[in-house]
């Protein structure tokens, strides 16, 4: 699912919500309030999951020239040209810098998202009112905290300090859980040694612990020297940190949410059934 928590996303997003892709109107989309009432999905922390956000402008650029210009290259091409030739990047190239918001649909929460030129051409990041990345309801601040931190890294390309601090999170996932060893490692074996021991908690049971290795190998591999070879550190690209992403989810979901979702659709199918 595209989300508006990056560049790419955050423009195929005003696009789609442009109707049709011509250089009219994207032209109009640059030069009045782009467009009405666009939308995208992003991960709200506080409903817990990806909801649609309702986009709109703060700032646009004070760069009115960059626009114009922009905007009658548009026009004289004719929405007859191939769309894609022009696109994307240098329409937005003209908006840049510029403010927007994000208002979750379902909770109001309020994000606010800006767009600059990076070392790497034109980027977003997003600053939330409250903690950003991902969460849910019942996941601890300490975990909550670490997710941000590694959300935050994440949304600027630091991939490295994200990974570093997604393994932080994991970290305190456990300790939260009573596993208070000196070191994740240690933390993991004593895991491991839980669930066989049929001692571990009962999300343990549901997944494979092999996952928290591999999350603790790639996390010391993002802060260790690595034999000084820095190359290793474009491993850490965003398709690793989407799966580590998804894991997150999953995993803040089966510690943290499961069971509460179970007892209240139990509770919903109990105040049923008594009326039989
Ligand atoms: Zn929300």
């Amino acid at each position: 699912m595209t989300t508006i928590d990056n560049i790419d996303g955050f423009f195929s997003s005003i696009l789609r919500a442009s109707g049709q892709f011509t250089h009219q109107t994207v032209y109009h989309a640059t030069k009045i309030k782009l467009i009405q009432n666009p939308t995208g999905n992003m991960h709200c922390p506080k409903c817990g999951d990806t909801r649609k956000m309702i986009i709109s402008s703060l700032y646009l650029s004070t760069n009115n020239e960059a626009l114009d210009q922009m905007g009658l290259y548009l026009l004289n091409k004719g929405i007859t040209d191939s769309f894609d030739e022009i696109f994307p990047k240098k329409v937005f190239a003209a908006l840049t810098p510029s403010l927007w918001n994000y208002t979750c649909n379902q909770c109001d929460s309020v994000f606010n998202s800006v767009i600059y030129h990076g070392p790497t051409g034109i980027s977003l990041v997003v600053l939330s009112s409250t903690y950003g990345g991902f969460s849910t309801p019942n996941t601890p601040e300490s975990v909550y905290y670490y997710l941000d931190q590694a959300n935050k890294a994440h949304l600027i390309g630091a991939n490295s300090a994200a990974m570093a601090m997604y393994r932080a999170a994991l970290e305190h996932i456990l300790f939260n859980q009573n596993f208070t060893q000196k070191m994740l490692g240690p933390k993991i074996k004593a895991l491991n040694d839980a669930i066989m021991a049929r001692t571990a908690p009962k999300w343990a049971n549901e997944l494979n612990p092999k996952i928290l290795e591999l999350i603790n190998k790639i996390g010391n591999g993002a802060i260790h020297p690595n034999d000084g070879d820095v190359k290793l550190q474009s491993k850490l690209d965003t398709e690793l940190l989407k799966n580590v992403t998804i894991l997150f989810k999953v995993l803040l979901f089966v510690i943290y949410e499961a069971d509460n979702k179970m007892d209240s659709m139990i509770k919903a199918l109990v105040d049923v059934s008594d009326v039989f």
